[in-house]
């Protein structure tokens, strides 16, 4: 089955192999790699190969990839030896979405503050 890509965006040229990223994790469907401005000592994007602007865009067949994202977010703290790590969904710019192809921001390797702020 074909993935559904935007070429204007960047997330979608890190998928196809166009802009280089260092990868952290791949499968069929997601793509994990580090992000270009780390906000912590360990800091990962996960995002599913497929074109999807922003969580309100997820569809209910989407639901599962989106799930996995978690999985891969878990994979990804154990193999960096994350005690702890905190996962973000920035949604829209209100909510401090810049790049529109959903991703989960994983933040480790440092003490996190408690609360969201
Ligand atoms: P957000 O504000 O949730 O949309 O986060 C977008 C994230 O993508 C930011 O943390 C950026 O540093 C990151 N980013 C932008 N361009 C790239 C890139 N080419 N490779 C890796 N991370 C990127």
């Amino acid at each position: 089955m074909s993935i559904a890509t935007d070429p204007d965006c960047i997330f979608c040229r890190i998928v196809a192999g166009d802009l280089p990223a260092d990868r952290l994790y791949e499968d069929d469907d997601i793509v994990a790699f580090r992000d270009i401005s780390p906000q912590a000592p360990f800091h990962g994007l996960i995002i599913p190969k497929a074109h999807i602007a922003t969580l309100n865009d997820v569809s209910d067949e989407q639901t599962g990839v989106m799930g996995r994202l978690f999985a891969v977010a878990r994979q990804l703290a154990s193999e960096h030896a994350l005690p702890g790590y905190r996962v973000v969904v920035n949604t829209n710019r209100e909510g401090g979405q810049v790049v529109f192809h959903v991703h989960m921001h994983v933040l480790g390797g440092r003490q996190m503050k408690a609360g969201m702020g």
